[in-house]
């Protein structure tokens, strides 16, 4: 299983940091975890192609985080030479449908060639050679947490969402886990985590390797945020980049790619 960042940054437009968006790929399936405005565009400049999209997981209704959902439909229905047979899954706390009927279908007819699935978080979703299931988060009245199992291994996507004990649990002896870590911890702000949370949360879980993401720029060094997750966690940690990806392997350790180096030392 490889998870590729396609966004780690939020609603705030960044030069360097798309809007969420992850693209995991297991031997079977293409899941997209989130897909935030220009994750459409990121995608395909990672050598990915939108066709390819079995599933689409949606971690709350915020706009950084499903703003290209819509283009990601008319793309599958009018990219030229290509006719779309294969179901697109779309897996959400929240009802999709509704919003595809009132903001898409309004003024273009629905695929006619392939299927949307919409399917609701309350149940555990099998696609393939993968188990999807989610957990409430503390962010917004729907947000949920998503793990995908594949072949033995396993990563979590937090979302938005505040440190938490429910998601502890959900999150236990995940391989890679890829965190919310809007801000430094001296910026805290109610419903994101903050470095020395999201490390906590690595450590009480037992997480394999920590991925910091959804960053939002700050007057604090990036790198800070590194160094305070460590102080919390002893495993290894890396600042999400746009591009960077995780192999997660599929027996034995994680093998991980870490594009930065890790200061567990100092001050920030
Ligand atoms: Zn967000
Ligand atoms: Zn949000």
């Amino acid at each position: 299983m490889k998870v590729l960042v396609l966004g780690s940054g939020t609603c705030v437009p960044s030069r360097t940091r798309n809007a969420p968006g992850y693209l995991v790929e297991t031997g079977s399936e293409n899941i997209l975890v989130d897909c935030g405005s220009g994750v459409l565009r990121q995608l395909t400049c990672a050598g990915r192609t939108h066709l390819d999209l079995d599933a689409v997981l949606i971690t709350h209704l915020h706009p950084d985080h499903m703003a290209d959902l819509l283009p990601l439909v008319h793309a599958l229905k009018y990219t030229p030479g290509q006719i779309r047979r294969k179901t697109l899954y779309l897996v959400s706390p929240a009802d999709l449908e509704e919003y595809f009927r009132t903001c898409l279908f309004a003024v273009l007819s629905p695929p006619r060639t392939f299927r949307l699935e919409f399917l609701q978080t309350s149940e555990a979703v099998r696609l393939g050679d993968c188990r999807i299931t989610a957990c409430p988060t503390l962010h917004s009245r729907e947000s949920v947490a998503f793990k995908v199992d594949s072949e033995g291994r396993s990563v979590v996507f937090t979302g938005d969402t505040d440190y938490g004990v429910g998601l502890v649990d959900f999150c236990r002896d995940v391989d890679l886990l890829v965190a919310d870590c809007s801000f430094p911890d001296e910026m805290k702000m109610g419903g994101h985590m903050v470095p020395s949370e999201c490390g906590r949360l690595a450590t009480e879980a037992g997480a394999g390797h920590l991925v910091l993401s959804h960053l939002y720029a700050t007057e604090v060094p990036e790198a800070a945020r590194v160094t305070q997750a460590a102080r919390a966690y002893a495993g290894p940690i890396s600042l999400a980049e746009d591009f960077s990806e995780y192999d997660v392997g599929q027996s034995g350790k994680p093998k991980t790619w870490c594009p930065d180096q890790i200061d567990r030392g100092g001050n920030p």
